[in-house]
């Protein structure tokens, strides 16, 4: 279900049911001139469209406005937006506090955006997996009191981190390509991999007749098609099932 469309007894439901909630994160940045600006949030939205037919969730509005950085290009007429991670911290830190007070500990975030090294991670998904650790030591400094970790009742805290119970697993980040998808399916930008995923995903955000061959990084986007596309979609769609339905995601990390 979309958050924005839920009313509170659903809410109560999907908390006492501990639906996952999920964030689809992103940015707006030039990807050639036969893309969509917003392709990495708009790869993230289409694939939990597809996912929430399926299963009981909860899809947060996506978040466009990370750092896009002005590496591929400058903003001046091809519509990067770039946000720095200083002003996205303060922001994602209060809306996972805001997110944890409603009641939610089955959180995640998946990103798109220069996420290829994701353990290394970049300046956007880092500003988020930092601000959602911030979140929880402060939430719960808030509701168990300062010490909540060396009291006797976290004893088995260690024991409990293989079962992921412990409160730094309420909010988790993802790539939405792991490097197990990457080994099977192109990881660009505004290449054959992304192209192929929008034909598949995102036909509105796609025109073929503006390519260009003038950036290095779109040059082999004339042999996208729908049909890599569908591959890459299903390889998303497969890993984000185990991910949410709890238990394999440690695969991915
Ligand atoms: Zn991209």
């Amino acid at each position: 279900m979309r958050f924005e469309l839920m009313l509170p007894h659903q809410i109560r439901t999907a908390i006492a049911e501990s639906w996952p909630v999920i964030l689809p994160l992103g940015v707006l940045e030039y990807h050639g001139e036969h893309l969509g600006v917003g392709m990495d949030t708009l790869a993230v939205v289409k694939c939990l469209d597809i996912l929430e037919a399926e299963m009981n969730m909860i899809i947060l509005p996506p978040f466009y406005y990370g750092a896009s950085s002005y590496a591929v290009a400058p903003p001046e007429g091809t519509g990067s937006l770039h946000v720095g991670a200083p002003a996205l911290m303060g922001f994602a830190q209060d809306m996972f506090k805001g997110l944890l007070r409603i009641g939610f500990r089955k959180i995640h975030f998946f990103i798109h955006h220069q996420s290829e090294n994701f353990t290394a991670g970049m300046p956007t998904d880092l500003a988020f997996k930092l601000a959602a650790r911030q979140a929880i030591f402060e939430f719960v400094e808030k509701t168990d009191g300062e010490g909540w970790w060396g009291n006797a009742k976290m004893a088995d805290y260690y024991a409990q981190q293989s079962k992921g119970d412990d409160p730094f697993n309420w909010i988790k980040a993802h790539p939405l390509m792991t490097p197990d998808i990457i080994t099977q399916f192109p990881f660009d930008h505004a290449g054959k991999g992304e192209t192929s995923l929008m034909m598949a995903l995102c036909p509105e955000a796609l025109d073929m007749s503006k390519h260009d061959q003038e950036n290095w990084y779109t040059k082999d986007a004339i042999e996208a098609s729908a049909k890599l596309g569908e591959k890459g979609r299903d390889l998303i769609l497969a890993q984000m099932r185990k991910v949410l339905a709890g238990g394999m995601e440690m695969k991915s990390h």
